[in-house]
């Protein structure tokens, strides 16, 4: 038997090594979730109750048009409902714009060492990936990624804001002058995980054209990542275009009540990006006491300084021994650092000892 021509080419890749295979690997019987920016807050205990009261009806299939939330979604967005679409996260929107809009064989653009999906489709489709690095300050470098795509004319170029790895929020300006400088012929994939942190008038503004998709989703800071729901707003075109080849029941019903239910609570919302602002100065403090620095982020994790790349991969190391699980960025610039999820006091201090420890242990040198 062979696969496709596509699938036999590839390599054996897991963008993501989840918390539970490193506990089974490491013997490990608990484990603080520092490493995937899950909500340490939890998802609006309205939601949890909407989804608690309906869990019988798991007999069912969800709504394949996810009609309420999005209804729900054009209102909040003052958009029209054929101008959103619901599918299980970001990850899968981000595998239906991959799949609709790069050709086998084509070029599609991101920053080097960004959140790695959009990199797995675009391999998994057929596609070539171009990367240009994070400028040294640690943010994604505009200026490049545009003169990049100038010269290879990617279909796609995928941003994060607030992006990840770093946390690094570019204002709405940029990303607009960003998007201006892309070759007329392609999509700004923009992924807006993080922007519920952000204050809605640091954003761009609401803006429909096809080469423009937005990605969100209720993973973050609505705290509902285990039930894998997610949103794109984009043009009606666009949606039509996702709408032929997306799975049709693939968001499931407890998500989208869920989703529905979250989106409603506003007040948790903002007590989750409270706590989020407080545990972001909380890492700051903690890597001033230990004489280093932080990136400035918006998002709901830090990435703290650790002087060298074999450093910070020591301290992951380290760090997960003693049961505390973050994660690194793997490409430099930004492979000195270490990436730590927003969490609670209790959270946050198990992995500050921690790290006063493993940092002691060491001392301030580089193996
Ligand atoms: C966490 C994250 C996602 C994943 O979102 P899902 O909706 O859970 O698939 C996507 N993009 C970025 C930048 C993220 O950090």
């Amino acid at each position: 038997m062979r696969a496709t021509r596509v699938v036999e080419g590839l390599a054996a890749n897991t963008p993501f090594i989840g918390p539970e295979r490193l506990m089974r690997e490491n013997g490990l019987r608990e484990l603080v979730r520092l490493g995937a920016n899950e909500s340490a807050f939890g998802p609006s205990p309205r939601a949890v109750a909407a989804m608690a009261e309906q869990l019988e009806r798991l007999s069912w299939y969800g709504d394949p048009d996810s009609h309420a939330l999005r209804e729900a979604l054009a209102a909040r967005y003052g958009c029209a409902y054929e101008q959103t679409m619901v599918a299980c996260g970001i990850d899968d929107l981000m595998g239906l714009a991959v799949r609709a809009f790069v050709e086998i064989g084509g070029v599609a653009v991101a920053p080097r060492g960004t959140y790695p999906t959009f990199a797995y489709h675009v391999a998994g489709y057929g596609g070539r990936l171009e990367t240009a690095p994070y400028a040294e300050e640690g943010e994604p470098d505009l200026g490049a990624l545009a003169a990049l795509a100038q010269r290879v004319r990617p279909s796609v170029v995928y941003l994060a804001n607030p992006d990840n790895p770093s946390g690094v929020f570019l204002e709405r300006d940029r990303i607009a002058e960003f998007f201006e400088a892309l070759p007329a012929q392609t999509l700004l994939l923009l992924d807006e995980a993080y922007v519920d942190f952000v204050q809605s008038d640091r954003l761009l503004e609401p803006r429909f054209e096809d080469r423009l998709v937005r990605l969100r989703t209720f993973s973050k800071a609505y705290g509902l990542a285990g039930a894998r729901i997610g949103y794109a707003l984009t043009t009606h075109a666009n949606v039509e275009r996702f709408e032929r080849i997306r799975l049709q029941y693939g968001v499931n019903r407890t998500a989208q009540i869920g989703a529905l239910a979250a989106l409603e609570d506003g007040a948790h919302l903002a007590w989750v990006v409270r706590e989020t602002a407080a545990a972001r100065q909380a890492y700051e403090a903690l890597a001033r006491e230990l004489g280093t620095t932080t990136i400035p982020s918006l998002a709901n994790f830090v990435c703290i300084d650790m002087g060298a790349a074999p450093r910070a991969t020591h301290v992951t190391a380290e760090l997960l021994r003693r049961g505390i699980w973050i994660r690194k960025p793997g490409a430099p610039p930004l492979d000195r650092y270490i990436r730590v999820s927003a969490a609670t006091p209790p959270m946050r201090d198990a992995f500050a000892q921690a790290l006063r420890d493993v940092l002691a242990e060491r001392s301030m040198a580089v193996p």
